[in-house]
């Protein structure tokens, strides 16, 4: 399952990011520019955040299965195999309660 992250909380750190330059151990300048790593490694250090959810349910319209909170129709297929989702993919509702 994916993690979420505030927006906030990314801006903050990447706004907070510059890296010192040293030549030695004396300082020489302040570099911008970020590594593919750097990058990774500054996602991974924002703390997660757990979001509100809203509680919904699966309802039907028009023989596909529709969330309750956001109306967003849920691909058949997944309905076939009868696998059903704990959350709406799309706004997070949480059908877990049906
Ligand atoms: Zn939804």
């Amino acid at each position: 399952m994916s993690d979420l992250i505030r927006r906030d909380d990314a801006i903050y750190k990447f706004s907070h990011l510059d890296m010192q330059v040293y030549e030695g151990s004396t300082c020489v300048g302040i570099r911008t520019c970020l590594t593919k790593e750097e990058i990774i490694y500054a996602i991974d250090d924002i703390p997660t955040a757990e979001p509100e959810r809203k509680n919904g349910k699966w309802s039907n319209y028009k023989d596909e299965h529709c969330c309750s909170v956001c109306k967003c129709v849920v691909i058949s297929d997944c309905w076939n195999d009868e696998i059903r989702y704990d959350y709406c993919p799309y706004c997070g509702a949480d059908m877990r309660g049906e």
